[in-house]
């Protein structure tokens, strides 16, 4: 074989190594679009318990080393997620969504916590599935622990009140009726990041619906979008958020709400 060959095989091989190089990196398949229904898991739904008596019409006082986030008075501690003030209803000692606003979140930033709410769907709420009473609390801002009337009311099991949405179903429906009180105690540990935008260690939440577990010390997987499966994303501190969720059905309220730095 003379050099010119030689040369023109080389750069022949050569060729095919790049080429196989840059086939290589584009064999990575496509993501096919998402669709909601993907994400939504029926079976097995949560098994029915009534709550004990832990649940009353009057407030769970707050410990003395909580710092009170409503206290039945003013939303001074909230603020609108878009912008200004929040412009959700006070009336009564509680407040109201007001349908169209937009989220509320608190104007102070959380790491670990344990926070206590309360919310309650009106009598004679109507419509069905996520579309009646749909609300949420949204842990360090981006977590979203749903509320929701499962008061008869079916749903996917992991979009269930008390589910961490979309990803772990409760373990059991502890819903009060429709005009009843419901009570949350959530207890929630942040995550910590790599240097590559991966957790280093997960979020984990416990959530006590009207006094019974329905999450045990579960693993946050990241975001809990309605469309797609849970993200990563790097953040810090963040706030207590209130979902806006803008259903037909009539709007949900809160009242003494509470967090304890933990
Ligand atoms: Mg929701």
């Amino acid at each position: 074989m003379n050099t010119t060959k030689i040369r023109t095989l080389f750069i022949m091989l050569l060729a095919l190594a790049v080429s196989n190089v840059l086939s290589a990196q584009e064999e990575f398949p496509k993501p096919g679009k998402m669709k909601p229904d993907m994400s939504e898991f029926w079976l097995p739904q949560p098994e029915i318990v009534t709550p004990g008596a832990i649940t009353s019409d009057e407030p769970v006082p707050a410990p003395s080393d909580a710092l009170v986030l409503f206290d039945g008075k003013d939303l001074s501690a909230w603020k609108s997620s878009r912008e200004g003030e929040a412009k959700w209803i006070v009336s009564d000692g509680v407040f109201t969504v007001k349908k169209g606003t937009g989220d509320i979140e608190t104007k102070e930033h959380f790491n670990d916590f344990q926070l206590h709410l309360e919310w309650k769907v009106p009598a004679g709420i109507t419509g069905s599935s996520q579309a009646r009473g749909n609300s949420g609390v949204f842990l360090q801002g981006i977590y979203e622990v749903q509320v929701l009337d499962n008061y008869g009311n079916k749903t996917y099991a992991n979009g269930q009140a008390g589910s961490i949405y979309k990803q772990s179903a409760p373990l059991v429906n502890a819903m009060e009726k429709p005009g009843k009180w419901n009570v949350y105690d959530i207890i929630y540990k942040a995550p910590t990041f790599k240097s590559n935008g991966t957790y280093n260690t997960y979020p984990y939440v416990t959530v006590i619906h009207n006094g019974v577990v329905v999450q045990n010390n579960t693993r946050i997987n990241g975001t809990t979008p309605y469309i797609g499966f849970p993200q990563v994303e790097v953040h810090g501190a963040g706030p207590i958020r209130l979902q806006d969720h803008g259903d037909p059905s009539e709007a949900i309220s809160y009242r003494n709400i509470w967090i304890r730095g933990l």
